[in-house]
């Protein structure tokens, strides 16, 4: 159908096509940039075009100023993981495809803006409800502003002005100590309608984020960022991304990606082997699971294997993640490897290098789900016994933190456990726990920074906040789920 996300990614690729683009490749998910662990917008291979250099390309006859791509990103560890959001919100994974035109010294905020627009309203490409779109500027963006209200014609009702936090790119670029092509930006943002917010979600920015989604980021790539300073670039340029998930749910007119045909290959596979049906957001155990894998095989199929550190490491954890989320859902045999004919039949059009590894990818995720099981079914009998042991009707916290920081076993299948038996597990004494062993690893971490400035076991640690606990060395971090 014409509203498949293969017909979607086509379709966009195919009108900067016909706005004098060259279509280009994705590059693969391993970022070549020494402080990040994956790519994670359009514009990383793109860096020293922005800069000045001359936008020829390996392959390509003749210099194109003009360029757009469907690129692979991943935003998990590092400054920009989005892996706590995963299940929660309606638009978040980590693995996602970001659609983006660019502009090397070529076209600039005129251009960017109306052919955001045109592709978005016109009948003849997606023909969304221009009602229902808002933009936003930066603060002093007065030229942008006046291009949507002037030039697009947008109600200064549904245009807002907002700062570093959202409007620059990347978010908090100067205080976050990023480096390189960087400048202010404007967002545009779909109104799903109020059955998707809370009553105070009144505009883009001002809730969730789930009833104004964020749909496209138009980047006006202007600076150079580099040691907290920035600096004009020789040349205005532009870098546009956007969420395909996103468009493909708002087209589609569904709740979310997990609805559309980019998720629910996976998703059916995961109903048939559990007997559990999928409900929408109540459903976190298949959303996690359906993101995880999804991410997991497309990273495996562009050679990231699970490692003890860097890229790999993440690999690694998200495995064990949609484990104990397979786990949490009842199956007690390994069964993600199962899932990856979901990813294949998904993504496999798109990304053959997927379906050209699909029995790699099965084999390598059996491997790690068979031995978390292990490690899994080890920590059961553990906490059997502690229960059987135990006087009274509550677990100790720093009991179940130990189950945790030296058995790998998570909090949540602890209190599973003991619930069963009629016993609460003290949380506020696993918080405190964890607490006092998080501030010995900050101490223990502050010789420096690990993976080129991307401190990744930490923040890995902040981000999962009520479960995770990351040790003070990559064998213990492994053990982190
Ligand atoms: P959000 O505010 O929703 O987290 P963002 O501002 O971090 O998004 P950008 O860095 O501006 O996102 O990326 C450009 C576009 O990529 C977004 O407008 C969105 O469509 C898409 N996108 C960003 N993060 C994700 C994600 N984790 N999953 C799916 N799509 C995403
Ligand atoms: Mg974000
Ligand atoms: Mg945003
Ligand atoms: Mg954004």
């Amino acid at each position: 159908a014409g509203t498949s996300p293969d017909a979607l990614r086509r379709k966009f690729l195919e009108f900067f096509r016909s706005k004098g683009h060259l279509i280009y490749p994705s590059a693969p998910l391993k970022s070549d940039d020494p402080g990040l662990l994956f790519n994670v917008a359009g514009m990383q291979q793109f860096k020293p075009y922005f800069q000045g250099a001359t936008p020829k390309f390996p392959g390509v006859e003749g210099v194109w100023p003009r360029v757009a791509t469907s690129q692979k990103c991943m935003r998990a560890g590092g400054k920009d993981s989005d892996i706590e959001n995963v299940g929660r919100t309606r638009r978040h994974h980590t693995f996602f495809e970001m659609l983006g035109n660019f502009s090397f010294g070529d076209y600039f905020k005129r251009e960017a803006i109306g052919w955001a627009w045109e592709f978005l309203t016109a009948p003849e490409w997606l023909g969304l409800d221009p009602e229902r779109l808002y933009a936003t500027v930066y603060l002093d963006d007065d030229e942008a502003y006046n291009i949507w209200k002037d030039e697009v014609g947008l109600p200064e009702a549904r245009l807002s002005r907002f700062g570093e936090g959202e409007n620059f790119w990347p978010a908090n670029a100067i205080k976050d100590e990023r480096s390189g092509p960087c400048g202010p930006c404007s967002e545009i943002f779909y109104d799903r309608g109020p059955a998707y917010g809370s009553p105070d979600e009144t505009g883009p920015n001002t809730g969730s984020g789930d009833r104004f989604v964020e749909i496209w980021n138009l980047v006006f790539t202007q600076f150079n960022l580099e040691n907290g300073v920035l600096t004009p670039l020789p040349q205005q340029n532009i870098d546009t991304g956007a969420g395909l998930e996103r468009f493909a749910a708002v087209i589609a007119d569904v709740k979310d990606a997990y609805a559309t045909e980019l998720f629910q290959p996976i998703i059916r596979r995961l109903e048939r082997l559990s007997g559990v049906p999928y409900r929408d957001l109540e459903s976190v155990h298949h959303r996690i699971i359906a993101d995880h894998v999804r991410s997991v095989s497309m990273c495996i199929a562009d050679g990231i294997l699970p490692a003890n550190d860097g890229a790999g490491y993440v690999i690694k954890m998200l495995l064990r993640r949609a484990s104990r989320q397979a786990y949490l859902l009842g199956l007690r045999e390994p069964v993600l490897h199962q899932l990856v004919s979901g990813v294949v039949e998904a993504m496999g059009e798109a990304y053959p290098e997927v379906k050209d590894a699909q029995a790699r990818i099965e084999g390598i995720v059996r491997a790690e789900e068979e031995s978390f099981l292990r490690t899994l079914e080890s920590g059961i009998a553990r906490v059997s016994g502690l229960l059987d042991e135990l006087g009274g009707d509550t677990l100790p916290g720093d009991v179940a933190f130990d189950l945790w920081q030296t058995y790998g076993f998570p909090l949540d299948l602890t209190e599973e456990m003991a619930q069963e038996r009629g016993v609460r597990v003290d949380r506020e004494g696993y918080a405190h726990a964890r607490e006092a062993a998080r501030s010995l690893s900050r101490a223990a971490r502050g010789e420096g920074a690990l993976f080129g400035g991307t401190d990744v076991f930490g923040q890995l640690a902040e981000a999962h906040g009520e479960t995770a606990f990351v040790g003070y060395s990559a064998r213990d971090a492994e053990a982190a789920v």
